[in-house]
């Protein structure tokens, strides 16, 4: 071989190696959207560095993704509650990162129930509720970092979306928490996808949720599925995408059969329209 042939074969090498290189880059960077709103999301860069830094806000460990080449980023949750203004995500050295909430006005939803007992429940009902209560906020604050978590979800189950996430809700015209899940209307039995791994963290029969199961996909990335009429799978079971959890119902505080969605990141209930694939257009939840 010429010295001039081998020149160029050794230039189109470095060539072909450069563009795999960057394809490889494409590849790994998943990101969701920054979307630094009540109910959003904030994408966070962290300083490089070898091994993923821990990061909390608010007292819960963040989800960190990404590698040392590409840098460290942390997928932080943002409650609907949250103040609009400077916020801060700490290091495990105590190193503090601001970002920057945004407001957002979600738009209002009045619902008419029958049973006044699930407007404004007994006593006897307030103390089953708070015991729900700390299984499901126990399930949300859970970290588990055996499992890496997909970025991206699927829709779990086949059927329009009848209900945005994080309308202000008044029930019988009395104000109450804000709607922290993304509701989606199909007929009772239709069957409910895991929409990524999981570890199922728990399930139970609760006063205003009805059958519910909650998912653990790792890193604080929770999801949880209300008012089934039947739950497939048990504490521990690990879940993969696609497999049937269980079926739509009408159990619990609800006017018809629908599946109730939850994602929650960090211990914030977050948009599910920001870590599906194909965001729908309709339905927009906010003006
Ligand atoms: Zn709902």
């Amino acid at each position: 071989m010429t010295n001039k042939r081998f020149q160029i074969l050794q230039l189109l090498g470095l060539l072909l190696l450069a563009l795999l290189i960057s394809f490889n880059t494409f590849a790994t960077v998943n990101l969701p959207k920054h979307s630094p709103v009540p109910g959003g999301i904030a994408v966070v860069d962290l300083p490089s560095s070898t091994q993923p830094p821990a990061v909390f806000y608010r007292g819960n460990r963040v989800l960190v993704t990404g590698s040392e080449q590409t840098g460290w980023h942390a997928i932080t949750g943002i409650a609907l509650k949250a103040t609009p203004g400077t916020h801060h995500i700490q290091l495990g050295n105590g190193q503090k990162i601001a970002f920057n909430v945004k407001p957002k006005t979600y738009k209002e939803q009045r619902i008419t129930l029958t049973n006044k007992r699930q407007v404004n429940p007994a006593p006897m009902d307030l103390e089953r509720i708070g015991r729900e209560k700390k299984v499901m906020v126990a399930a949300f604050k859970h970290w588990n970092d055996q499992l890496t978590p997909s970025l991206t979800l699927l829709k779990p189950v086949q059927g329009p979306y009848s209900s945005p996430f994080g309308l202000k809700r008044f029930f019988n015209d009395q104000p109450r928490n804000p709607h922290s899940g993304l509701d989606i209307a199909a007929a009772e039995g239709s069957p409910i996808q895991a929409p990524a791994k999981a570890i199922v963290a728990a399930t139970g029969d609760y006063f205003f949720n009805g059958k519910t199961i909650l998912l653990d996909h790792g890193q604080g990335l929770i999801s949880m599925y209300c008012h089934l009429s039947e739950i497939n799978v048990t504490k521990g079971d690990i879940v993969d995408t696609k497999d049937i959890i269980g079926q739509v119902g009408k159990t619990g505080r609800v006017t018809g059969p629908h599946l109730h969605w939850s994602v929650s990141l960090n211990n914030a209930r977050i948009n599910p329209f920001l870590l599906m694939p194909d965001k729908p257009d309709i339905l927009e939840s906010s003006e």
